[in-house]
């Protein structure tokens, strides 16, 4: 059976066991766990395993016995030794498993109980990853959210390619497959009423940060992206401006990135939202303006500071003539508006050019920077 990848954990030591059996479980394995050696031959055939983690030295218990048994069965699991006794059993064990043509994994020592558990699942896990709503909300509870911020950058005035903000761009630190992008779980976690809790953790991180940044010196307003669900909710507001009031920090500080299908939920509310929004001296900006079915009357409609074009559009305008008449079109336009235009997806210096000459303000991509993690950011900023 392809698709069912089962692990056996033979530990004495619960917590051993249980880091191990939430994160495979979580994977998609099913898991087996035996305590002792008590019945452990009938529990082999049942689990059937595709891996299986051994502690060779528990109290009453012959690992090395149990070794020669799967091998009588022609096991062909890997597997994984984890001892917390001394290196040498573990690798007495090992060397007696290759010599019996057994699958043996690199064996680690238990005190790096993550270290096992990223050497022996990550394999495995790669090929069947599938987020959950239940991980996530785990994630998103114990603050395994991590914040990154990419740097936007100047394109006109005196300084070119000064820094002159960021975007704070969420990502979830995963124990065993490392950073993920958030393209894998801002759609679950808005479809798990999980999205508020999210930004509310993002906007605390990042509000957080702009106070220690200040301290050293670096003032820069920071965009946080907010879900076009969120938008229907009317204290929005005052939930935003406690959060930024108890970071001690300036609300013009802070810019809320939003597409324009905060509107099409419903427009009525989603406008006055906007419209407190901005009463208390938070910026908006709308998001990936060019991607879908943007539609030119929400600049005159919502109250803008900004404006984002969507990166694949800028990414277009190098090598495709219309692209680059419909760039130059909303620059001009947003200009006799008097909204500032920041270029998304800046990927070539060819392009940043282009969107010097039609005067466009800011700029944010990868020919500039990749998201940042805060040290970084900071070494970026005062690097300039
Ligand atoms: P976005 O708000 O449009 O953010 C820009 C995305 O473009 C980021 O992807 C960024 O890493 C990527 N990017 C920047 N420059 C370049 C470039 O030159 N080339 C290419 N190919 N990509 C570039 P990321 O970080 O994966 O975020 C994806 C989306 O996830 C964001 O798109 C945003 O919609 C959403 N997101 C991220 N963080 C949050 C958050 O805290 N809350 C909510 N609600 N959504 C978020
Ligand atoms: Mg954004
Ligand atoms: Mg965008």
């Amino acid at each position: 059976m392809d698709n069912e990848f089962s692990l056996l954990i033979i530990d004495d030591e619960p917590h051993v066991s249980d880091a191990i059996r939430i994160f495979a479980g979580e994977m998609g394995y099913k898991v087996w766990e035996a305590g002792s050696y008590e019945g452990l031959s009938e529990l082999y055939d049942q689990a059937d395993p595709t891996i299986i983690i051994l502690d060779p030295s528990m109290p009453k218990y012959d690992g090395m016995e149990f070794l020669r048994e799967l091998a009588k069965r022609k096991c062909q699991a890997q597997i994984f030794l984890s001892s917390g006794q001394a290196r040498r059993v573990t690798l007495t064990a090992r060397r007696l498993g290759l010599d019996l043509g057994l699958n043996m994994a690199n064996s680690l020592p238990k005190t790096a109980t993550n270290n096992v558990l990223e050497s022996c699942l990550a394999t495995i896990a790669n090929k069947n990853f599938n987020m959950t709503a239940k991980f996530l909300s785990e994630a998103i509870k114990h603050e395994k959210l991590v914040v990154y911020y990419q740097p936007k950058v100047a394109l006109t005035g005196d300084n070119p390619y000064s820094v002159t903000g960021a975007e704070a761009l969420v990502r979830l630190n995963h124990p065993v497959l490392g950073l993920l992008s958030p393209d894998l779980f801002i759609g679950l976690a808005e479809e798990n009423d999980l999205i508020g809790q999210l930004t509310n953790l993002v906007l605390k991180e990042t509000t957080k940060q702009i106070k220690k940044w200040g301290e050293q010196g670096i003032v820069l307003p920071i965009s946080v992206n907010i879900s076009p669900l969120m938008l229907t909710d009317l204290f929005l507001p005052d939930k935003i401006a406690a959060i930024i009031e108890a970071a001690e920090v300036d609300p013009s500080m802070i810019v809320l990135e939003v597409t324009e299908k905060a509107t099409m939920v419903d427009a009525g509310k989603a406008m006055d939202i906007l419209k407190r929004i901005r009463l208390k001296n938070i910026s908006v900006s709308l998001d990936d303006f060019g991607a879908g079915y943007s539609s030119i009357v929400e600049l005159y409609r919502m109250p803008l500071n900004e404006l984002k074009l969507d990166g694949a559009l800028i990414r277009d305008m190098e090598h495709n003539e219309d692209a680059f008449i419909v760039v130059r079109g909303i620059l001009a336009m947003a200009r006799e508006l008097g909204i500032p235009v920041c270029a998304e997806g800046v990927e070539t210096l060819k392009t940043a050019e282009m969107l010097r000459r039609l005067k466009c303000q800011t700029g944010q991509g990868y020919y500039f920077s990749k998201p940042l993690p805060v040290c970084d950011f900071s070494k970026f900023v005062v690097g300039r």
